[in-house]
């Protein structure tokens, strides 16, 4: 089992500003559990304030207004897993909307599919990893 930060190359440790692939060591991220946790950047998750529940925000007003939901397409019942290190889920209407960061705009029910299943494979995680700092 990898370490629980490391996504797709970058680590989204919180104890780093921003996720970045900077610190990243495979043989540490990718290691044992032992190994992992003598990592500086490691943080329990229970201790990060960053847990599953908590990462996901209230869509706030000026969000809504510049990504401009479409109920019909873009509101998903369950929650979407965020195992890309590009997808941002917010709570809204009673279920959740899930904002690409590279793209720049929300992804439809269809492509929230892909995204949880094949996000590594993703032609834009591949563009977003190249810059992640730009998009995360
Ligand atoms: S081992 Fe350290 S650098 Fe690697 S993902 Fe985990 S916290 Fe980040
Ligand atoms: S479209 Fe690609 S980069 Fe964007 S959230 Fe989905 S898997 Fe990640």
């Amino acid at each position: 089992m990898p370490c629980p930060w490391y996504k797709g190359g970058v680590c989204t440790s919180p104890k780093l500003r921003r996720p970045s692939p900077a610190v990243t060591h495979p043989s540490r991220c990718l290691g044992s559990e032992l190994e992992y946790k003598s990592c500086q950047f490691y943080v329990e998750e229970q201790n990060s304030g960053r847990t599953e529940s908590k990462l996901v925000t209230s869509l706030k007003p000026a969000i809504a207004q510049q990504l401009r939901p479409y109920n019909p397409i873009h509101v998903i019942e369950n929650k979407p897993s965020e195992k890309c290190p590009f997808i941002k889920v917010y709570s809204y209407s009673g279920g959740y909307l899930a904002e690409c960061k590279v793209l720049s705009r929300l992804l439809t029910r269809s492509e929230v599919v892909l995204c949880s299943s094949n996000w590594s494979a993703c032609p834009f995680y591949k563009i977003g990893s190249k810059r992640p700092k730009a998009y995360v």
